[in-house]
């Protein structure tokens, strides 16, 4: 008995401590998002006009810390018009996902005016704002779930139709259909690991579920194999199809189609116009292009 007992004792020790520095944690967050939470304006109603919204920035000026701490966005102002897509690109740093957060609203801006369909974002519910906008992110988080429940998290209720025509138009559903539970497997940390490549497809389906007016296309920096790579761009250039387009691009080869690009460097925008304008500029852009084609072809 003494010896079933030293352990389980020893046990108790333990699952008290685990569970402290859980509780511990579980406040953590709390007062994380308690700290991030930004909250609907008395009164706010929600976004309208949505169909091929227009997304403008009017000079922003942002700073994560509004107290005085490092000013990130410096005077941003840009439009994305009905249905096109700009894209963003500069060195680490420079503020380009911060103009994503900002757009999605997880944050409020110091200065300036961040309009979708003509509606300033602070005005209006951050639930409908949130709702008009699909994020494909740099790395997809997966739940603990299944991989139907993955996909259908893009649209709670989806039927298993839906979510198998999302996945065959983002190219996943052979892969699920090869695995012995198909749509009902486990993935995540405790399921099948996906790779990059697979994981930025679920999210690519979740976002095609979803069916949102505006996007959001975090291009991934880790790299994945080319022939990958783009496979990927063309499922992303079909989703984007006729929608409101902010891509933050990696890779220039990304964003030669884009209405607008804008290149960033520690907060401002120091160019802008068509990939044929910038190279034309022969600025940042112009070797930027240069170096990376001289890249792609050593
Ligand atoms: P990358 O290409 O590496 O993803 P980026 O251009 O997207 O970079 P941002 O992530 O927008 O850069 O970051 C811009 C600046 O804001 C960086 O200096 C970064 O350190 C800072 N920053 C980002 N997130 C936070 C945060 N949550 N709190 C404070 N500072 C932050």
């Amino acid at each position: 008995m003494i010896q079933l007992y030293i352990p389980l004792n020893f046990l108790g020790v333990i699952y008290r401590e685990i569970k402290q520095s859980l509780t511990d944690l579980d406040k953590m967050f709390t007062l994380m998002d308690k700290e991030r939470e930004v909250a609907d304006a008395p009164g706010a109603q929600p976004l309208a006009g949505l169909d091929q919204p227009t997304v403008r920035f009017e000079d922003v000026v942002f700073a994560y810390d509004p107290k005085g701490g490092r000013t990130i966005l410096q005077g941003i102002s840009f439009e994305i018009p009905a249905g096109k897509t700009v894209a963003v690109v500069g060195p680490s740093g420079s503020g380009k996902s911060t103009l994503a957060r900002l757009l999605f609203r997880f944050y409020d801006i110091q200065q300036g005016r961040i309009t979708i369909a003509g509606q300033e974002i602070r005005s209006v519910t951050q639930a409908s704002v949130r709702q008009a906008i699909g994020i494909v992110p740099q790395d997809t988080v997966l739940f603990n779930d299944t991989v139907a429940y993955n996909i259908a998290y893009g649209r709670p209720g989806a039927t298993q139709d839906e979510i198998e025509a999302a996945a065959r138009a983002a190219r996943i559903h052979d892969f699920i259909a090869s695995t012995p539970k198909g749509y009902a497997t486990m993935v995540g940390e405790r399921g099948l690991k996906l790779s990059g490549g697979e994981k930025q497809r679920v999210a690519i389906a979740r976002t095609l579920l979803k069916n949102p007016p505006i996007l959001i296309f975090d291009e991934a920096t880790s790299a994945l194999d080319s022939a990958n790579e783009r496979a990927i761009q063309a499922e992303l250039q079909g989703v984007a199809q006729n929608k409101t387009t902010l891509v933050i691009a990696h890779r220039l080869s990304t964003v030669v189609e884009a209405h607008e690009i804008l290149v960033m460097d520690a907060g401002r925008i120091i160019e802008r116009g068509t990939h044929a304008q910038l190279l034309a500029l022969g600025g940042r852009y112009a070797s930027m292009w240069s170096l990376q084609q001289s890249d792609a072809s050593a």
